[in-house]
């Protein structure tokens, strides 16, 4: 879909290391549909590209994501080519978006997980819920010292984000306080339990990030994907993929659960988390969805002024 790549860059930072940079600062990164979709084509684009080693996924602006635009949820996906078998996107009750959310969260990130070359997240900032989603299913991250990761949907009556890593990727300890309490995970603690490789100032971040791409870059393609593939099919063969699927079942009841009784996809209660920020609708509100674009919108402002920890 060439309409989208505005949303994001595509850059050859040097021989084999291709850098994809989320590039809606305005927004801190927002993924929207169109962002997924030109994501989702830069990633077959560095597959299909043999000259491409590895990978580097970062984002520009002070703020890695913010997590889904949410604003863009009732927007057709008309304008993009499903990757997975799924349809009926337009159809009513919980049918049609879970076949949205199959394809665009589910869907494309086990597809980039899947990904055959090395993977290099680097974050910046604030990481808020699905932006945890893009940085999990690289296979490297390097966080700059100022990196905070959160997700707090729980406040808004779900359990978690629709790639539910959070147990493989911090144990199931630290995965339930994070969850339980919606507070961040720094940089440092990150790095502590496994989920980060490396720290590093901020000011260092992309200079250490193309360093590391460049030293995995010199190791034979062949090599690198072999590695990459035991050790993914080592996490298969834990069950990441059918707890990762189970896991999005539950959050599917979470949208169901919340129309039902709020008309909306999320619990409006999550607002109060984000300490009270005026409610800021933005556009026309789409049918259906109730608060959801204001607690986007809330949730935009805290990142903004820095407020969320
Ligand atoms: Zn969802």
């Amino acid at each position: 879909m060439g309409t989208a790549r505005d949303t994001i860059r595509y850059e050859h930072l040097e021989t084999g290391v291709v850098r994809i940079v989320l590039d809606r600062p305005e927004t801190r990164n927002a993924q929207d549909k169109a962002m997924l979709y030109a994501l989702n084509e830069a990633f077959d684009a560095a597959a299909a590209d043999d000259e491409v080693k590895v990978v580097v996924l970062a984002a520009d602006g002070p703020h890695f994501s913010s997590g889904h635009d949410l604003r863009d949820a009732s927007s057709p996906m008309t304008p993009f080519r499903p990757v997975g078998c799924w349809g009926g996107f337009d159809l009513p009750g919980a049918e049609g978006w879970l076949a949205v959310e199959e394809e665009i969260y589910l869907g494309l990130c086990w597809r980039w997980r899947n990904f055959p070359k090395p993977t290099i997240a680097s974050v910046q900032g604030k990481a808020i819920a699905g932006a945890l989603m893009l940085i999990w299913v690289c296979d490297l991250v390097v966080a700059a010292d100022d990196a905070k990761f959160s997700d707090p949907v729980v406040a808004f009556g779900v359990g978690g984000v629709e790639f539910f890593a959070h147990p493989w990727e911090l144990g199931p300890r630290k995965a339930k306080e994070m969850l339980f309490t919606g507070e961040a995970v720094t940089a440092a603690e990150a790095h502590r339990l496994g989920m980060v490789n490396h720290v590093v100032p901020r000011s260092e971040l992309e200079g250490f990030t193309t360093d590391l791409a460049r030293r995995i870059a010199a190791q034979p393609s062949m090599g690198l994907k072999l590695a990459k593939q035991a050790v993914n099919q080592t996490l298969d063969a834990q069950g990441q993929w059918t707890a990762l699927q189970a896991a999005f079942g539950l959050h599917q009841l979470a949208h169901s659960h919340n129309m039902q009784r709020f008309g909306s996809l999320l619990d409006p209660a999550g607002l109060g988390h984000f300490g009270g920020a005026p409610p800021v609708p933005v556009g026309p509100r789409p049918p259906g969805l109730g608060d959801v674009e204001v607690a986007h919108v809330a949730q935009a402002e805290e990142v903004e002024q820095g407020r969320h920890t």
